[in-house]
């Protein structure tokens, strides 16, 4: 079975979000991928089909919380900007919890993120 993977970048992580998908592109191809909104778009453009949730400040993160919380995971990718304030700071520590009660990996830099993927293709 395909693994399922979440991907969000807040805006000052975009940029590092769109390398690090490039960079990783063959073992990305092989799963199925979600995104909030905005970052799904920039995902999109590197040419990887990925189903696209509400914008972070809109819901997204919430969704991506609930598909955790529903075992619709293996794993997420989350570039937080710790430089930035957020407006929608509560539904990032929301995910970051549900992560833990579900037990599944998120990675908030790419050098974790990197573990991950490759974790997930064995
Ligand atoms: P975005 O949301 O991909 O829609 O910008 C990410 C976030 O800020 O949580």
């Amino acid at each position: 079975m395909r693994k399922r993977l979440a991907l969000i970048a807040h805006d000052g992580k975009k940029a590092e979000m769109v390398g690090f998908v490039k960079d990783h592109y063959e073992a990305l191809s092989q799963m199925e991928l979600t995104a909030t909104g905005t970052t799904g778009g920039y995902v999109e453009q590197t040419g990887l089909s990925v189903d696209k949730k509400l914008s972070g400040p809109k819901g997204g993160d919430a969704q991506i919380a609930a598909m955790t919380a529903e075992g619709l995971l293996d794993g997420i990718i989350f570039f937080r900007d710790p430089l930035g304030k957020h407006p929608h700071e509560p539904d990032v520590q929301m995910l970051m919890r549900i992560c833990d009660v579900a037990n599944i990996p998120i990675a908030t830099n790419p050098a974790t993120a990197k573990l991950i993927l490759t974790g997930l293709s064995i």
